[in-house]
């Protein structure tokens, strides 16, 4: 890429003074990088405008573009870096220094793994504090000015699609830290986009096996349920265009292998309880016609009790409106429908990107989210609640709780006496924590102590216990447990028994 292809996209939204800010940035930067690799072998300014790139397609103010090309270059030639101020503007100046200052943020790799890595308490705790810290001031950053966050998400997204060129142990943190941390902030921004391509780039690093079971296990029912699907949605299309509905598009959209994986993990892997591995999705003018639609869905084919649900009418906390429903459909296959306008599946794609009004003039009821660029606040009801989100969380203590809501929501890290982090879903047991230390150490398991107290056998943890397991070696396991524990690794080593 070059900056003649910048310039050419720019040019579709842009002013000519604009595309010359750009290109002055981009000199800049030019002259910062020069001579500089990146591990893949380009020269490292492909870096920053391949990142400047996919903000000019969200069609991103100039001032966030030019942060974009200058965004590495405090890194490499911190003089220039201090020189920005007498280059560009205030606005460039502060984004540069955002996105420098979130770049400096690492998350030990000694979170992700169960490895031991404490040597006492208060070690952990300090560890997790400094864990805490690192997502508080990314957000932080981001209730300055959410373009920062924008900068960063596009820059992680180039980072993992020439991940191949840096070294494999670093590869895998950097894979972690994709999951654990930028993925949820996209996902939180609303941007189903950038978090679907995030996380199928992380996965095939982070959890490698996992990645080839699953695709081993789901690669043929995926094609078989492609197949089905692109030969279904030509009934339905003539089925809604019967009753007067006029369709934008119909198309059969596939689940991220990594949010299936996720899924599995919570409907003990069950594939069989999947029923949007692909979805249909289909793309209306206006509301009144996903209802209309719905309705006619429904008249042809029953719907499943219970998984009828109605995201316009009560959206999902990130701003997500959809109607769904699974159906039985022709040929008796079970599948999920996805029923938005346009304007919603834009907001599905790009969250807060969606909407990014670049406009020299403030418009009333806009919210303002930087200098010359405002979102039209009644669309924004849920940046809104963002923003007061943002502002309890001023308050450490509150925010604490509300990051270890948010990002822990899924899994739980506990601990073994020694020190070992164990990694489990949440609502795991002490069952599931003695397996995961060891089989023998589930196979023994009498009982099992929190904080020097014993606990029932099916508690359920919570994030940061250090779990003592009692044991005695001529007990066995006991078939009631399969009632309640929450990984597989406990209920095939339980199952064996029997
Ligand atoms: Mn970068």
């Amino acid at each position: 890429m070059t900056i003649k292809d910048l310039s050419i996209e720019s040019e579709k939204y842009l002013k000519p003074d604009d595309i010359d800010k750009i290109r002055l940035a981009y000199d800049y930067a030019e002259k910062a990088h020069h001579g500089q690799k990146r591990g893949t072998g380009e020269s490292y300014i492909e870096h920053p405008l391949a990142v400047a790139m996919y903000l000019v397609k969200d069609k991103l103010d100039p001032d966030t573009i030019c942060a974009a090309l200058l965004h590495d270059i405090a890194e490499d030639k911190p003089e220039l870096s201090s020189d920005l101020k007498k280059n560009f503007n205030e606005d460039i100046v502060q984004l540069v220094d955002g996105v420098t200052k979130l770049g400096k943020i690492k998350i030990k790799k000694s979170w992700f793994l169960p490895i031991r890595i404490f040597q006492d308490k208060k070690e952990e705790e300090m560890l997790f504090e400094r864990h805490v810290e690192s997502l508080r001031k990314m957000f932080m950053a981001m209730s300055k000015d959410i373009r920062i966050v924008l900068v960063k998400l596009a820059d992680r997204l180039h980072n993992m699609e020439t991940l191949k060129g840096v070294n494999p142990e670093k590869r895998e943190r950097i894979a972690r830290e994709t999951l654990e941390i930028y993925s949820p902030l996209a996902h939180r921004l609303g941007m189903g986009k950038i978090k679907g391509q995030l996380e199928d780039l992380s996965f095939p690093y982070a959890y490698p096996k996992e990645f080839e079971n699953l695709k081993k296990i789901v690669g043929p029912k995926y094609e078989k349920k492609e197949k089905y699907i692109s030969k279904i949605k030509y009934i339905l299309k003539e089925e809604l265009e019967k009753n007067k509905i006029n369709i934008i598009s119909i198309d059969g959209r596939k689940k991220h292998f990594y949010s299936l994986f996720q899924k599995l993990n919570k409907y003990e892997n069950n594939i069989g309880k999947i029923y949007d591995l692909v979805a249909l999705r289909i793309v209306l003018h206006n509301t009144e016609d996903c209802y209309k639609s719905l309705g006619i869905i429904h008249s042809r084919w029953k719907p499943l009790i219970g998984r009828i649900k109605d995201y316009i009418a009560l959206p999902k906390p990130n701003g997500y409106k959809s109607l769904h429903t699974t159906i039985f459909g022709p040929e008796g296959e079970i599948f999920e429908i996805q029923i938005r306008t346009q304007k919603m599946h834009e907001q599905a794609e790009f969250g807060i990107a969606a909407h990014w009004h670049y406009s020299e003039n403030k418009k009333s009821g806009s919210y303002l989210v930087g200098k010359g660029s405002f979102i039209d606040k009644t669309e924004f009801v849920w940046l809104n609640e963002l923003a007061d989100w943002q502002k309890k969380i001023q308050d450490k203590n509150e925010w604490e709780k509300g990051v270890k809501m948010d990002f822990f929501q899924d899994r739980i890290f506990t601990f073994t006496p020694q020190g070992d982090v164990i990694n489990l879903p949440s609502g795991a047991t002490p069952i599931d924590f003695a397996y995961a230390v060891h089989s023998e150490v589930g196979d023994n398991c009498v009982g099992a102590k929190i904080n020097g107290k014993i606990v029932p056998l099916s508690y359920n943890l919570k994030n940061g216990e250090i779990i003592d397991i009692i044991t005695n070696k001529k007990a066995f396991p006991r078939r009631d447990w399969l009632g309640f524990v929450k990984t597989n690794r406990a209920k095939t080593k339980i199952k064996q028994k029997f």
